[in-house]
């Protein structure tokens, strides 16, 4: 089995995110990524952090802006000005949100040209319409890995184990665009190994450590893997058993190390590109 080097495809990106940023810069523009935080949890400043350090060496402004106990309407006022700010080119909204708050009724105040994390539903209309549009930056990385990987995705057997709003439904959408052929499962899919067995590409976001084995995976797939589940010594664990990928897949993304660096490269990405406007 081959891991797939996600740090690596980060760094090519990077390297394009910073030629873009230098140039905006000399021509006056500053890009700037406002990241809205809502709750204070451990996981997401770590996040946040590794947001801001990658966005400090690509020449992209990150403007953190921490609230406190908000509301639903606190949180969507605040992207609704941000959206209206100019100095402001690309908004994320991090999760979780208050008890209460939803994502699509917040992310539906981002204005759709600056929602680099795709979580305007407008964003996912125009995904699924085949239109213009930022998806989902996790989803978009599965999709940068797999052109690495794969090359041209057309007609390609693919299976999606999970359906969320973020990752699952995106990914999917993204890959139909690009001719394969998807399956997607869920946690009312009967018989999910032999499903997944079939899989010339396997693309797993289910939020369980370890949960595919070796009975899903068909010899030689490509697998990609995109969870991140804490674990007891602090690490994290993908969603599929490392000793099943090695024994079956023919490539598979690391965790961490694979998805994720991609997936804070390509918000960048999508920040320069709506500065660029
Ligand atoms: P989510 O919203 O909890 O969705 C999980 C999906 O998995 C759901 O569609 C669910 O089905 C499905 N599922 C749950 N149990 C299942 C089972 N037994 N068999 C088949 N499907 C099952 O999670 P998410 O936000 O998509 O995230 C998934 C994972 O990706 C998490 O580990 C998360 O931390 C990680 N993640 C990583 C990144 C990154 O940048 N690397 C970014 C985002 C998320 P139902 O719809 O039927 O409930």
């Amino acid at each position: 089995m081959k891991p797939i080097d996600g740090r690596g495809v980060a760094a090519g990106i990077m390297a394009e995110v910073s030629a873009t940023a230098a140039e905006l810069r000399a021509a006056g523009t500053d890009p700037t990524l406002a990241i809205v935080v809502p709750t204070r949890d451990e996981a997401t400043a770590w996040y946040v952090r590794s947001i801001e350090r990658a966005a400090a060496k690509a020449g992209v402004t990150s403007r953190i802006e921490q609230l406190t106990d908000p509301s639903g309407d606190d949180v969507a006022d605040l992207l609704g000005k941000l959206s209206a700010d100019p100095s402001v080119h690309g908004i994320i909204c991090q999760t979780p949100l208050p008890e209460g708050v939803r994502l699509d009724e917040v992310a539906a105040h981002i204005a759709p040209r600056k929602d680099v994390d795709g979580a305007n539903p407008t964003s996912l209309g125009r995904l699924a319409a085949g239109l213009p549009t930022f998806a989902p930056a996790t989803a978009a990385a599965v999709l940068e890995l797999l052109h690495h990987e794969v090359g041209d995705l057309a007609g390609a057997r693919t299976v999606v184990v999970g359906r969320s709003t973020v990752v699952g439904k995106p990914a999917a959408l993204l890959l139909l665009n690009e001719h394969a052929t998807v399956t997607v499962c869920h946690s009312r899919t009967a018989e999910l190994a032999e499903v997944c067995a079939q899989a010339d590409v396997l693309v797993v976001a289910v939020g369980r450590a370890h949960f595919i084995g070796a009975e899903h995976i068909k010899p030689g797939a490509v697998v990609i893997d995109v969870g991140t589940n804490p674990t007891a010594d602090g690490g994290l664990a993908g969603d599929v058993d490392p000793a099943a990928a090695e024994s079956r897949a023919g490539s598979c993304t690391p965790v961490p190390g694979g998805v994720g660096p991609v997936t804070t490269a390509l918000l960048l990405r999508h920040t320069v590109a709506a500065a660029r406007g």
